[in-house]
């Protein structure tokens, strides 16, 4: 037996949580370090399950802790190395593809590079509608591109959307590639959106975590967070969603520089955060506020630092339920709405807390396709099915917002 080979089967488990003990021995296991467990889905509330990306070296470990404690578990996902030699294939095939063909296969995931030069097509193909702005370099320098769709007039009511913030969410950045060519083609096609850009701009951020997207292509695909320097710690990175000066520090967020949810030494200590946050301030008549994750197919509003309902909770409540309708309308797929804290956890120093205490109503988060079978890993061949599905959405809370005017 190859004993490289071996090293790299890790497995994600779906833990069937029962009980609070079961969330209270899963915390535990959260905090022990030496396993280099990776948690998919945190031990929160005895009604989500949790999973958990199991390296090799523990296996054994884990699964003998889950069964001495009676906690039901299920392999999730085999052997998540060949899922990531599947994945790394096909990006392969489509980049030669791509090549031949002289075009973008808007099925497939591409590296950034890639992703930022399909940006200058589309401004190419569509200058009345959209332009490429540089709003700040990443820590590491990489540009940092935003794609403002405007027909027009000065510093119009605008709506922010951001995707892959969370650098692992592929599916995210990828969705965001096709609904920026579908914003741009269907202006003088679609009523709906041409009535919305004749009113309204759309600001839209594909690659919100350069820095981490590249190197999840390059290093570690289970990469989350930034890739900022922590002093006097060797873990680089911090949860740049866990870094927006709403809460920050509180429940849901991690002060150890090693964890994915590390808040950072202090809110905005980001620069990919900060960046966004001058352009939300500088431009000052942003209406919707709308960033993109995955996985588990959830339509959120605010709070994820309170548990307690925001002044707009009935509103917000009613605009998301109508728009995952409108999502739901395409394949079926099944989405959950509610508030961040309620419907996942309490999650302090979040985008949508930070932007919607600034006075934008509007503010919601997706956590896009699947429910667990890939998580992370969802097969390209769903991007376009959960971009289309996603735009019905959005489509909804955009025009919705252009409707309500405040
Ligand atoms: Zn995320």
């Amino acid at each position: 037996m190859n004993f490289l080979f071996a090293n790299f089967r890790d497995q994600v488990l779906r833990i069937h949580v029962e009980s609070d003990q079961h969330i209270e021995l899963l915390q535990a296991l959260e905090k022990e370090q030496d396993w280099e467990l990776d948690f998919w889905l945190h031990p929160v509330s005895s009604e989500l399950p949790v999973d958990i990306h199991v390296p090799y070296a523990s296996l054994n470990a884990v699964k003998d802790y889950l069964k001495d404690n009676n906690i039901p578990f299920s392999v999730m996902i085999n052997n998540l190395q060949e899922m990531l030699d599947e994945e790394q294939a096909e990006m392969e095939k489509n980049n030669g593809r791509e090549r031949n063909l002289r075009s973008f296969n808007f099925g497939a995931y591409h590296k950034l590079e890639t992703i930022y030069s399909w940006m200058d097509t589309l401004v190419a193909d569509y200058p009345n509608v959209v332009s490429k702005e540089q709003i700040g370099l990443s820590y590491e320098n990489r540009p940092m591109y935003v794609l403002k769709f405007s027909t027009g007039g000065t510093k119009r009511p605008a709506i922010w959307i951001d995707a892959g913030i969370h650098s692992r969410e592929w599916v995210s950045q990828a969705s965001a590639v096709w609904i920026a060519n579908k914003i741009a083609s269907d202006y003088n096609n679609d009523p709906t959106v041409t009535n919305l850009l004749n009113a309204m701009d759309i600001y839209l951020m594909i690659i919100t975590n350069p820095d981490g997207y590249v190197y999840s292509h390059t290093n570690d695909r289970m990469w989350r967070k930034t890739r900022s320097s922590n002093p006097g710690s060797l873990c680089r990175g911090t949860d740049p969603n866990r870094n927006w000066d709403s809460g920050f520090g509180g429940p849901g967020t991690s002060k150890n520089p090693c964890s994915d949810s590390y808040h950072g030494p202090h809110a905005h200590s980001e620069v990919e955060v900060q960046n966004v946050v001058n352009l939300i301030k500088t431009h000052g008549n942003f209406k919707s506020f709308i960033s993109i994750h995955a996985y588990s197919q959830l339509l959120m509003y605010p709070y994820g630092y309170s548990c307690k309902n925001a002044p707009h909770q009935a509103e917000l409540d009613s605009v998301g339920r109508a728009a995952v309708n409108a999502l739901s309308s395409l394949y079926g797929t099944s989405y959950k709405v509610g508030s961040i804290c309620n419907i996942i956890y309490q999650a302090s120093g979040g985008s949508i807390d930070w932007s919607y205490d600034f006075g934008i109503k509007y503010s919601f988060a997706f956590e896009l396709r699947d429910t667990g079978r890939y998580g992370f890993v969802l097969p390209a061949s769903q991007i376009i099915p959960t971009a289309s599905e996603t735009w019905l959405a959005l489509k909804h809370l955009m025009m919705y917002t252009h409707e309500h005017p405040y």
